[in-house]
């Protein structure tokens, strides 16, 4: 007889198959002896549904990434806050069949922001999707004062400057690409788009003069890990925040839902450590 690890956790996605979250998991799990596994599920649209369901009678957890985490709200028995405020999920807790949500990208965000942000920050967000929600509402815990937010379709602009409203900040819709000014007036600024990320290429529209030594420059995207903006950050000395360092956090949030673990620097840079030589190990082909 077969007998499995005691825990099923893994990634409902499409696609994952480059994902570094078994990775990051699978390192966690093994400093701390746990018997579990974490795997990847590529799951259309279509199976969403049934995958989920299945899943309920199956793991322990799993996490969510695009393009469900907005649909898989329709499954949850229980969601945290930040679910409701940002309104996309990215970790389930499995407990006798009844779904528990959370959304622990914001507390990614927080985790790598607060030790370089003061109370009365001002934010600008490029993008208005479930990173940049995210984003927004770690900022206005972390003491942020003022959001800008700048979006290549304006409607969503609109929804995620009120959003930072709602949460007590002052929300302000900027064009797209963002004027010099405003990048300049940025205490930190958040690339919640998808550009510059291998495969997709290009960068996001930053005029590189306007970036100032001391501001913050934090990159959602982590493939590669020195994206453009990134680059561009450095040559002008601003201090960089990579997208690595929001997943690494995010994902040892969900372990401390999951397991009860803290997520501690010491974990994270152990973690960082692996993630990293994997990634060069990629290059390499080795
Ligand atoms: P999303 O909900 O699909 O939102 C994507 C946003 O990017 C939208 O505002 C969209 O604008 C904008 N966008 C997409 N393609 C664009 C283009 N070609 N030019 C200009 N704007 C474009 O995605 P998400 O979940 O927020 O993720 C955004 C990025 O963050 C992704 O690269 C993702 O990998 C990264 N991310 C990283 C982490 C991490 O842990 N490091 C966690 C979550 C997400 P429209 O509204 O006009 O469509």
């Amino acid at each position: 007889m077969l007998v499995g690890p005691a825990r099923l956790y893994g990634l409902v996605g499409h696609p994952v198959g480059h994902s570094l979250s078994p990775v990051i998991h699978g390192e966690v799990f093994r400093r701390l002896g746990v018997d579990a596994v974490y795997l990847l599920w590529d799951v259309d649209r279509r199976q969403l549904h049934q995958a989920v369901e299945g899943l309920r009678h199956l793991a322990s957890g799993f996490n969510v990434t695009i393009p469900h985490k907005e649909r898989v709200r329709a499954h949850c028995d229980m969601e945290s806050n930040e679910v409701c405020v940002t309104g996309a999920v990215n970790t389930v807790v499995v407990s006798e069949g009844r779904l528990s949500c959370f959304n622990t990208d914001v507390y990614g965000v927080e985790r790598c922001l607060e030790r370089l942000v003061h109370e009365g920050f001002t934010m600008l967000v490029l993008g208005a999707g479930g990173a940049a929600k995210a984003a927004i509402l770690a900022a206005v815990r972390l003491g942020a004062r003022r959001v800008m937010v700048s979006n290549r379709t304006r409607s969503r602009a609109v929804m995620a400057a009120a959003l930072a409203e709602m949460l007590g900040a002052r929300g302000e819709v900027v064009d797209w690409p963002p004027p010099p000014e405003k990048i300049a007036e940025a205490d930190v600024l958040f690339n919640a788009t998808p550009l510059g990320m291998e495969g997709v290429g290009g960068a996001p529209p930053v005029d590189r003069d306007a970036l100032t030594p001391g501001q913050v420059v934090f990159d959602a995207v982590y493939r590669p890990l020195e994206t453009p903006l990134i680059r561009m950050a450095r040559e002008r000395r601003a201090r960089v925040v990579d997208g690595l360092c929001m997943l690494i956090w995010q994902a040892l949030e969900a372990d401390r839902i999951w397991l009860g673990v803290e997520p501690s620097e010491e974990l994270y840079s152990a973690v960082r450590s692996v993630v990293l030589e994997r990634l060069e190990a990629g290059k390499t082909g080795a």
